[in-house]
């Protein structure tokens, strides 16, 4: 009866999907945490004490059920794809779903807490809960072969949270369904980051390169196209993303200019621009220098000579990072004004990390100027 009742909350409240699962530690979770870290695979995205994310009495001391909840943020294809503009991840398109659904769980918290009286902790992403494991322990999906929790009427659209309690309440049961033969996510990813079904190598997936800090690693940059932030290569491909049922909160609906960035614009933007257009976003939080790096990176992969001169301004950057992909993009274009600009930064730069992506790209130039290989 109060399962039924907290249902009805959550459906006034917007959300899409509930599901409940014991308060349990997550015994196989933590085996393949354990693995991962041991192996090195684990990112700096993830947070870091594995006993906290699978011992959900750590997090609430007391809890008996945990209470995952999933919202669709599906919605109707961006129609602006001309001129040197990036991607971003479709979670990133329109606002933040951090205050989204974490507004609607804290107030569904809230309701269960007020009147049942007992205790309750809401977590949306930021914290050390395994999101899909949840998920799947409740019911609100499958794991696909891609690491996405697949639900059956939204896809892998969705956006998951939960409800640590105090309470005993009844639990769902894992879903039955599976990929069967399909492998379509795995043909596609781009740079092999998924090796085989079912595992994901973060340290090479896109998701996690377009949002780790400092350099990217040489050899993935030309597989992230114009990917800015994240990437949705093996949900796109999905056979179950294709007919699922749209978002109903307009909040997610794309924002235009963020959803598609100017890539010139971006790598220009200050920091007041930047906020602007992306402080709503879910991309916004990574910052104005790792977005701006990916732009490089973008722009580097488009090989627009139009993109030479601006991205040449930014070998003049004061931060280093932007300096070594302006290098490589610039490397990636070619041109002799491209080698110009590089030959003249090396005179002056002093980092030698940025010295070492100027000497690579004037190599390459170089060689293929040699070879009357260069028109602008
Ligand atoms: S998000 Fe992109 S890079 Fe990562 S596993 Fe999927 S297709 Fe591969
Ligand atoms: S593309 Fe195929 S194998 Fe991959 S998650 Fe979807 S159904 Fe499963």
């Amino acid at each position: 009866m109060l399962k039924k009742v907290i249902g009805q909350k959550a459906a006034e409240l917007g959300i899409d999907l509930l599901g409940f699962s014991g308060a349990r530690e997550l015994d196989e979770v933590k085996r393949c945490l354990v693995k991962r870290r041991d192996e090195g695979r684990q990112t700096s995205l993830e947070w870091q004490d594995i006993e906290l994310r699978v011992n959900p009495r750590l997090l609430l001391p007391g809890a008996n059920t945990i209470i995952t909840a999933a919202i669709s943020y599906f919605t109707a294809n961006h129609a602006r794809t001309s001129g040197m503009c990036g991607t971003l991840s479709r979670s990133a398109w329109g606002t933040d779903y951090h205050r989204v659904l974490g507004s609607k769980l804290k107030a569904l918290a809230q309701y269960i807490s007020e009147s049942t009286g007992t205790t309750t902790k809401v977590f949306v992403d930021t914290g050390p809960p395994v999101d899909r494991a949840l998920a799947i322990e409740a019911g609100l999906g499958w794991q696909g072969k891609n690491c996405a929790v697949i639900s059956p009427d939204y896809g892998s659209w969705i956006f998951v949270g939960h409800i640590y309690t105090e309470l005993e309440l009844f639990h769902d049961r894992p879903l039955t369904r599976e990929c069967g033969e399909c492998e379509l996510c795995l043909k596609a990813c781009p740079t092999g980051a998924l090796g085989e079904p079912y595992v994901l190598d973060p340290m090479r997936c896109v998701s996690y390169l377009t949002q780790m800090k400092g350099f990217v690693p040489n050899e993935y940059r030309h597989l992230m196209g114009v990917k800015v932030y994240g990437c949705d290569t093996c949900q796109e491909v999905c056979p179950v993303n294709r007919d699922v049922k749209p978002s109903q909160i307009s909040d997610f609906y794309p924002n235009q200019a963020s959803a598609r960035p100017d890539l010139l614009e971006l790598i220009q933007i200050n920091n007041r621009g930047f906020k602007a257009l992306f402080g709503q976003t879910a991309a916004g939080w990574r910052g104005r220098t790792v977005l701006q790096r990916n732009a490089l990176i973008a722009l580097g992969n488009l090989k627009n000579p139009a993109a030479v001169q601006p991205i040449a301004a930014c070998l003049t950057d004061v931060r280093s990072v932007i300096r070594g992909h302006a290098a490589w993009a610039l490397g990636q274009i070619g041109g002799h004004i491209s080698l110009a600009a590089l030959l003249q930064a090396i005179e002056r730069e002093t980092d030698p990390v940025v010295r070492e992506e100027l000497g690579a790209a004037i190599h390459g130039l170089e060689g293929y100027v040699s070879k009357g290989g260069v028109s602008t």
